[in-house]
């Protein structure tokens, strides 16, 4: 409902690719991709966690193949799975054409592991005739060694130099659905590398720093790399690679575009005050038990928590919802003006009611139900507290007289 600021929609102009029904590049929103971590060979853990990752935000979901009981599975997980499936593919070109036979809707070649020309080209020919794309998926790590060793390392300009040997390998065949990732573990090296792909090729780009570890440092790490890239317009395409369940992968993923205001709020923006000591709760566990309460419910909505109903619907006026806490009652807020005033221990029970009649209902219905009264009634707890601990702390006002005083100005007025 709140809706995105800013312009960091504006990307790099790239080809556009599908996969499957899915488009990457060329205008398309910027898309959302995680990987299973179950074996290929079991369909249906694997189809579970597939449908785990799309509820959580992911738009195609790759799988490994590696071996022909993968291959076998892909087979009978493409029809059922609600998103494209992309193959992932090391060293065998066996397992590439087995996974374009179960009808996979992309495949990932990794360069350095894959190396024969005539293996590259006999997938990228039948990758052709299939209509399916190919993502390049360079890693750092991986890097084929006589690369590495002509750079001296895995420097930007490897990470590309081995995008392009393959991509000249692939026009031989006459093939160019192609999608490109120079992934690094090292934030700054995959930066680097990414802008150098940008602006080399225009092939989609598809982002992630690969090994990134567990949350909440390969958040981080995956956060600082994707959204500077993001912010500076390049990126089509997504990836945390977190060191756990990749449910939380997806979610990551989603959840960054929408802060980016790159993708439409699908799910539920809990925002919450960092509580200070005019905290009337314990904001932490109050904005728990919401986040708790409201996650699953997918509700598109931005929902803030906040401490004390001196400063909190004031600073959460943009929130679609809100509650604040104060004198053991909660104030229930709708864009900063508030509609019922709660006991403390229905707080997050009222939120939650509100936020559910709130989406079917609309901003506008929600204020005109409005509790008569609720306003006159917060605005009464408020004065009681401000009365009772002050609404200036700091003493702002004597402070800014005793600075005039000090330059002489005593006649100036107070503004
Ligand atoms: S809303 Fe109130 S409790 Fe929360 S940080 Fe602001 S002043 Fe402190």
């Amino acid at each position: 409902m709140a809706t995105p600021t800013g312009n960091l929609t504006e990307r790099r102009p790239t080809r556009q690719i599908h996969v499957g029904d899915v488009a990457v590049g060329g205008g398309a929103p910027v898309t959302v991709q995680s990987m299973t971590t179950t074996k290929t060979a079991d369909v249906d853990g694997t189809l579970a966690q597939i449908y785990a990752l799309a509820a959580a935000g992911a738009d195609i979901v790759r799988c490994t193949c590696n071996e022909e009981a993968a291959a076998e599975g892909l087979a009978r997980i493409v029809p059922r799975s609600p998103v494209p499936i992309i193959a992932d593919i090391h060293f065998h070109v066996e397992m590439a054409l087995a996974a374009l036979e179960a009808g996979v809707q992309g495949l990932r070649l990794n360069p350095g592991n894959l190396r024969k020309p005539e293996e590259i080209k006999l997938v990228a020919a039948e990758a052709k005739d299939r209509g399916v794309p190919i993502r390049i998926g360079v890693n750092a790590g991986s890097l084929h060694p006589d690369l590495y060793k002509k750079y001296g390392g895995a420097t930007p300009e490897a990470l590309v130099e081995s995008a392009r040997m393959e991509l000249a390998y692939f026009a031989e065949v006459g093939f160019d659905d192609v999608k490109i990732s120079v992934k690094a573990s090292s934030v700054p090296l995959m930066i680097d590398a990414y802008r150098l792909a940008s602006e080399t090729f225009d092939y989609p780009l598809h982002l992630g720093v690969t090994e990134a570890g567990p949350p909440p440092g390969g958040l981080l790490k995956g956060t600082a790399g994707i959204a500077t890239l993001l912010a500076e317009g390049i990126g089509d395409t997504i990836r945390y690679s977190l060191t756990a369940d990749p449910v939380e992968e997806a979610r990551a993923g989603r959840q960054l575009l929408e802060a980016l205001g790159l993708r439409e709020r699908k799910g539920l923006d809990l925002i919450a005050c960092p509580s200070c000591g005019r905290s009337e709760i314990d904001v932490i566990a109050v904005a728990q038990a919401a986040q708790a309460a409201l996650e699953n419910r997918n509700l598109p909505i931005q929902v803030a928590v906040m401490g004390c109903v001196v400063n909190g619907p004031g600073e959460a006026r943009e929130a679609d919802l809100g509650i604040a806490a104060g004198r053991k009652r909660g104030h229930l807020f709708i864009k900063g003006k508030i509609v019922r005033v709660v006991p403390e221990d229905q707080m997050v029970e009222a939120l939650v009611a509100e936020a559910e009649r709130l989406v079917a209902e609309g901003v506008e219905a929600r204020l005109a139900a409005a509790d008569a009264g609720a306003e006159a009634e917060a605005e009464a707890d408020r004065r009681e507290l401000l009365d009772a601990k002050g609404d200036d702390a700091n003493a702002s006002e004597t402070r800014v007289d005793l600075i005039r005083k000090r330059f002489g100005d005593e006649a100036a007025p107070i503004t």
